[in-house]
């Protein structure tokens, strides 16, 4: 059935308004455009990092409460090119210090309207990065700046001067915006209390109304190459089942702004025919994917772990990773610092998965995702997931189904793969008796070697009673079991963490063999103390 999209409104939106500055706060105000940038501004400067010795101070990032906003107004409530801080401001902070952050802007055009919020939000990022001396990572509710130093030097003095080149920036590069207006704050209650009361019930909105949707319902989905700027062969292609790897943009956002420019990053994508309708993988797809890539790859499963998964540009706020040792799927988000149970950390895995490559074993992927009936189908769904931190599973757990929430462990759980491999046995864990796939009901793993030779062990004793039994039925044969089946691929090259418990990274099982030893010599090898 296609539903007529245009029927799937806002039914819960969020009231739309200017927000109202606490009497008594400590304000700046500046109006009009400025004339002279005491930096350089050019897309150049894209990609530069910023490393804590050469930061004068970090705005947002994981230490401080941080969100960036983008809200439609009517033209006669935006005041153009008109900066409000509340707060203190760069003169006024320590060198090497980290502080709270919002950016907020107020859009106004005749074809400005709500479903455009999103993506031009995230175009804040790509702005910003063109100020030479700061650097914005991230999106949303994670947003995480740098100041150089160096950009102190040059005569960089208030965040005014962010706020006006940025705004600038918008209107030279999105012409239908025609008013703008910025209002940053410093304030960590106001941040604190904003981003509760109005940046998160929007976040929410904007995400709720896709869930409404599925990739059957449209013909077109839609792509974002904003990221080929640094990842120069990813293509994002938002689905509604499928919602962005930043988090930013969901299939309405993309319409929305392939209406507004269809030459821009975010372009229509006929679906074309359906060559798999469990993993997700359409002949539109895979042709735009393998034109926009530059013949990188030719084939995109949007609902797939393993095979042909979709590209992982960098920007993602979770990454999935295979963990071959109990054939199950782990997640970890941005902002959980410790290692996994395969022992690397978000940064490390990141690292090595992104720039806009499809990297079997790892999947970077949006939150949002998890809200998707068709996440990744193709290999078990939430069946196939074992491990997420704790944070992120309570983040999502109402989108776990219910038979399965309590058998995926966290942290509190498991920290490393000996416990997490107690653990799924503990709880019966489908990875360990072998994945049902939900949406065809076909076994997708045959479960883990040792728990099939345990069950043969006990078919065996069952096959060979104590007391014989003379009339007893010759029992049916138990078929013997194929090992499991891992996915073929091999996972990239990691730096692996240095082993906690045992020396060695080999673990040798022998089974039903005799070993006779005549003597053992153990030696220290060269260089050992
Ligand atoms: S991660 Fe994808 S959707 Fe998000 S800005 Fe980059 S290219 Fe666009």
């Amino acid at each position: 059935m296609v539903l007529k999209v245009s029927h799937l409104g806002w039914c819960l939106m969020v009231e739309r308004k200017k927000i109202e500055i606490p009497a008594g706060a400590k304000v700046k105000v500046s109006v009009g455009a400025e004339e002279k940038f005491p930096f350089d501004i050019s897309p150049m400067y894209e990609g530069e990092r910023i490393r804590k010795e050469d930061m004068f101070v970090e705005l947002g990032g994981p230490k401080q409460v941080k969100f960036e906003l983008v809200l439609a107004l009517p033209a006669e409530q935006v005041e153009d090119m008109k900066v409000t801080l509340v707060g203190p401001d760069l003169d006024e902070m320590q060198e090497g210090k980290e502080y709270p952050y919002a950016m907020i802007y107020y859009i106004a055009g005749s074809k400005v309207e709500t479903d455009l919020e999103p993506v031009i939000e995230r175009r804040n990022h790509d702005f910003q990065n063109y100020i030479e001396g700061y650097m914005h990572l991230n999106q949303r509710y994670d947003v995480w700046v740098r100041i150089g130093k160096g950009a102190i030097k040059k005569g960089l003095k208030s965040l005014i001067q962010i706020a006006k080149a940025t705004m600038m920036l918008y209107k030279n590069e999105l012409p239908f915006i025609e008013k703008i207006e910025a209002l940053y704050i410093t304030d960590k209650a106001l941040v604190e209390k904003l981003l509760k009361e109005v940046a998160m019930p929007i976040y929410e909105e904007r995400d709720k109304r896709v869930e409404m949707l599925h990739d059957e319902d449209v013909q077109e989905f839609y792509s974002c190459t904003l990221c080929q700027s640094f990842a120069p062969t990813n293509v994002c292609v938002v689905s509604p089942d499928r919602p962005s790897l930043c988090g930013a943009i969901s299939w309405f956002d993309g319409r929305a702004a392939a209406k507004v420019d269809p030459e821009g990053p975010n372009r229509a994508i006929p679906k074309g025919e359906v060559l798999d309708p469990i993993g997700g993988e359409y002949s539109g797809v895979n042709e735009f994917a393998k034109q926009e890539s530059g013949g990188e790859y030719e084939r995109i499963k949007l609902h797939s772990f393993f095979e042909f998964p979709h590209t992982s540009c960098g920007c993602f706020e979770v990454i999935g990773f295979y963990m071959p040792e109990v054939d199950g799927i782990g997640w970890v988000h941005r902002g959980y610092a410790s290692p996994a149970p395969n022992g690397l950390t978000f940064s490390t895995m990141a690292g090595q998965t992104g720039g806009g490559k499809q990297v079997a074993g790892f999947l970077g992927i949006g939150i949002n995702y998890f809200r998707s009936k068709k996440f990744i189908q193709a290999d078990g769904g939430w069946y196939r997931v074992v491990w997420m931190p704790k944070e992120l599973k309570e983040r999502v757990s109402k989108y776990i189904p219910d038979d399965i929430r309590d058998k995926i462990a966290t942290e509190e759980n498991a920290k490393t793969l000996d416990e997490l491999k107690e653990f799924l046995k503990k709880v019966d864990h489908p990875v360990v008796k072998g994945v049902v796939r939900k949406v065809d009901g076909k076994k997708i793993t045959e479960g883990w070697p040792e728990e099939k030779k345990a069950e043969e062990k006990v078919e065996e004793k069952k096959e060979v009673p104590a007391t014989p039994a003379a009339a007893q039925p010759a029992p049916a044969m138990a078929m013997p079991m194929q090992p499991t089946q891992m996915p073929a691929f091999q996972l990239p090259a990691m730096p692996m963490p240095a082993p906690q418990a045992a020396p060695a990274g080999i673990k040798l099982v022998i089974k039903d063999a005799k070993i006779t030893i005549g003597k053992i010599v153990v030696k220290k090898s060269k260089g050992e103390s």
